[in-house]
């Protein structure tokens, strides 16, 4: 590899917002073949908002966001901000939780005026052996209308349901038909369950989708492409992105991402537009014939 090559390339890319952290990446990403995302902020806008509130029992639908308010206000996860943002929004107060934790790809535990809160999947119900029958009917409905669903249970019952929903970005498609054009292959790997998950992938036209995928498992679906003999890529924006960003070929970070993303990644989208994905490995191969 010529250095000149290389330098100009990483020009190019730098004014147009793409950002090479080393020369490695910029010939790398010529070589791929295939090519995953991240699903939530990076395929979609990642501001979900609160879209349904299912109340059970003797519970109303404050007492449900109020309750659910308390047990995600710590937390960072856009889905606990959402529920915040509606809590607020309906000027209900945010009371404290004790005992809070919070487990990646499940959700929120903590106590709340003396009772265990659990706020999260239905796989952090099952982790607690929480009945959720009364409200299975609702959250399939839910599900099918593409809506992220999070069980609220209080003393170890099922008290409502809270859907939100997330939108796709403008240019997703459009990026995703283009690196087709290139002759890539395209997967998401997402925590969210897997009706939501195909719906995002049909709207968009990814060739794959992979749901309910724990955090520490993104990074196995990566190496098993790698185990085929795949050059692989991983786009993605989050804390939880990072080990996959880490094992693929090159690791690609949305620059309105986490800081973490950022400095696992080997290439950062600074405009956070999807469609740069698609010129920086145009930019690659364009810099590596200018090599050979
Ligand atoms: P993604 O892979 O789409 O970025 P995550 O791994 O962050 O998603 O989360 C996967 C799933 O875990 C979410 O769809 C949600 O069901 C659940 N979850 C994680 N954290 C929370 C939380 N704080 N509140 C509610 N649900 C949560
Ligand atoms: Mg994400």
């Amino acid at each position: 590899a010529t250095p000149t090559a290389i330098m100009v390339g990483s020009g190019i890319g730098l004014n147009r917002g793409i950002l090479f952290k080393s020369a490695a990446g910029l010939e790398g990403i010529a070589h791929l073949q295939v090519i995953g995302f991240d699903k939530t902020g990076t395929l979609t806008k990642g501001n979900p908002e609160v879209t349904d509130i299912i109340p059970y029992a003797l519970y109303s639908k404050q007492d449900v966001l109020k309750i659910a308010g308390a047990g995600e206000n710590p937390s960072i996860h856009p889905l606990a901000q959402a529920v915040v943002a509606e809590a607020k929004k309906e000027l209900l107060a945010i009371q404290d939780v004790t005992d809070y934790s919070e487990e990646g790809g499940y959700g929120v535990t903590c106590a709340f005026e003396g009772q265990t809160l659990l706020i999260g999947n239905i796989k952090l119900m099952h982790l607690h052996d929480v009945d959720v029958k009364e409200a299975e009917q609702d959250f399939e409905r839910l599900a099918e209308a593409g809506k992220t669903t999070s069980f609220v249970a209080l003393g170890g019952r099922v008290i409502g349901l809270i859907a939100l929903a997330d939108v796709v970005k403008e240019s997703t498609k459009e990026a995703i038909d283009r690196l087709h054009q290139l002759g890539l292959k395209t997967f998401m790997i997402t925590g969210d369950n897997k009706k939501v998950a195909h719906m995002v992938g049909e709207q968009v036209g990814i060739d794959e989708v992979i749901a309910e995928i724990l955090p520490q498992d993104k990074i196995n679906i990566i190496k098993k492409y790698q185990d085929q003999g795949f050059k692989v890529a991983m786009v993605g924006d989050g804390i939880n992105d990072a080990p996959a960003l880490a094992q693929s070929d090159i690791g690609i970070a949305i620059g309105s991402g986490t800081d973490v993303a950022k400095e696992t990644g080997d290439v950062v989208l600074v405009r956070n537009d999807l469609l740069d994905v698609e010129r920086a490995i145009r930019l690659g191969r364009k810099t590596l014939s200018k090599i050979k």
